[in-house]
């Protein structure tokens, strides 16, 4: 059907500067032809990609440890992906769930009712994008409950629709001169450890209940239509709040007639050591939220649930022309069969066993590492300023920049955009990730040599 196109080998390889001679042309050619509003987290264009290595078109061999922000969990151009994609495309490629439906679609949601936790009857529903799966998320715990105040977090983020961005805590780059945003959503103190005042321990001891007070005093238990939070909070710099904020917060909505929402965009798929991060402390969330990591790269979301909460909206109340698209059902069920047989749950916990292991050494070495954290193959490193807890921001672009001319990609996160975060492609071989890692511990070295933490 198509030809056959050779393996991507599972080296690095720095041939030219980063970007090299051909990337720096084409990177003109975005300058005049794209929006300049775009990040670009690493100036290579990139040619293939599979495994743990990015190859651009110099033909440097770069490590991943972005995974294309959690969504290649199966790696780029998983086998059963490109199959399961190459047979749908050829079959047929759109008819719209809603006005003809097939079997890839209802496949899809099988899977997620299966897959997702939750031991009562689920339905789900399927969309484009994240945001576009919180946005769906929000109609649905808003008609069920007649209610309308939703609840949120400081550093959370739903997404850069107009609803989801009046959703995300962070004003730049996401917000910023784009409001008005909508009214009824009410954003809480988030339980972050490492800058809870007063430290780990009394995170742990009262921001629940500072939450719980504020929900009663400023919105009403009875007003509230859901509750919204990360299991692990991605943009906002991989914050894993104490164990018995999520069950605490399931348990207040439950009480008081709301929707306990987990958005899993980020944390689903395996990528935390689980298939989702809600298992950890055994949450049964109503509603959870799907996307980045579903369908190995191709843009599929859903909202997955109660079914008697799902059944709950009208007739045509929810869909889109292309969310569910056969095709992106398609490449959905083969990362799922990928996530399954090669047990990435289980490839989840190795890799992030490693990182920790090795994220901590370099923490015993480097008093610019505030804190590690992370959970599975979702680890990060906050930056300080050594000695304290302010945030090291001149430094964390530095060691991006020095990772990156080595050709090791590395993603940042954190409302104080001094977080390091490494979520590779789950089926990065081993030697690969201990490299890239290697590098960073020299790029921070480095950084700390030029003694320019201070700056
Ligand atoms: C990325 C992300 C979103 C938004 O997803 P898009 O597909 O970019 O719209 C929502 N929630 C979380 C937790 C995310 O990480």
């Amino acid at each position: 059907m198509s030809t056959p196109i050779a393996p991507v080998e599972q080296k690095r390889k720095v041939i030219t500067a980063i970007p090299g001679p051909k990337s720096t042309q084409i990177i003109a050619r975005r300058a005049a032809a794209v929006s300049a509003s775009l990040g670009m987290s690493m100036p290579a264009v990139i040619e293939r990609a599979a495994g743990g290595i990015l190859v651009d078109v110099d033909g440097n061999h770069i490590i991943d440890l972005g995974a294309g922000i959690a969504v290649v969990n199966v790696g780029n151009s998983a086998p059963h992906v490109v199959e399961n994609v190459q047979r749908q495309v050829a079959e047929f490629t759109h008819t719209c769930f809603m006005v003809a439906p097939y079997l890839g679609y209802i496949e899809v949601c099988e899977a997620l009712n299966r897959l997702t936790p939750g031991k009562f009857a689920k339905k789900s529903v399927l969309l484009n994008s994240g945001a576009e799966a919180l946005e769906n998320a929000v109609k649905i715990a808003r008609s069920f409950t007649k209610r309308q105040a939703i609840v949120v977090f400081e550093h959370g983020y739903h997404g850069r629709t107009n609803l989801t961005m009046g959703m995300t805590a962070k004003n730049m780059p996401y917000k910023d001169s784009f409001g008005p945003f909508t009214p009824e959503i009410y954003r809480m103190p988030m339980a972050y450890p490492y800058r809870w005042e007063g430290g780990a321990a009394a995170c742990e001891k009262d921001a629940l209940d500072v939450v719980i007070h504020k929900m009663d005093k400023e919105i009403g238990g009875k007003n509230i239509a859901a509750i919204v939070i990360e299991p692990i909070q991605g943009e906002g710099g991989f914050i894993i709040p104490p164990k018995g904020f999520m069950p605490g917060l399931a348990k207040y909505a439950k009480d008081n007639g709301a929707l306990f929402i987990a958005d899993e965009v980020q944390t689903g798929f395996a990528r935390t050591g689980q298939m989702f991060a809600s298992e950890d402390e055994n949450l049964e969330p109503d509603l959870i939220t799907t996307a980045k990591g579903i369908a190995g790269g191709l843009p599929l979301a859903a909202v997955t649930g109660r079914a008697d909460v799902m059944d709950s909206i009208h007739a045509s109340g929810l869909g889109g022309t292309y969310g569910g698209s056969p095709v992106a059902c398609a490449a959905a069920l083969g990362a799922i069969k990928t996530i399954e047989e090669d047990k990435l749950v289980d490839r989840a916990k190795k890799i992030g066993a490693i990182m920790s292991d090795e994220l901590y050494k370099m923490k015993a070495k480097h008093s610019i590492i505030g804190e590690v954290r992370g959970r599975g193959a979702m680890q990060a490193i906050e930056l300080v300023i050594p000695g304290g807890t302010e945030p090291n921001t001149a430094a964390l672009g530095k060691i991006v920049k020095y990772c990156q001319e080595k050709g090791v990609l590395i993603l940042t996160a954190g409302t104080y955009s001094n977080v390091i975060r490494l979520i590779p492609p789950l089926v990065i071989p081993e030697d690969l990730l201990r490299e890239g890692l290697s590098i960073l511990d020299e790029a921070i070295t480095a950084v700390l040599n030029e003694s320019l933490v201070s700056a």
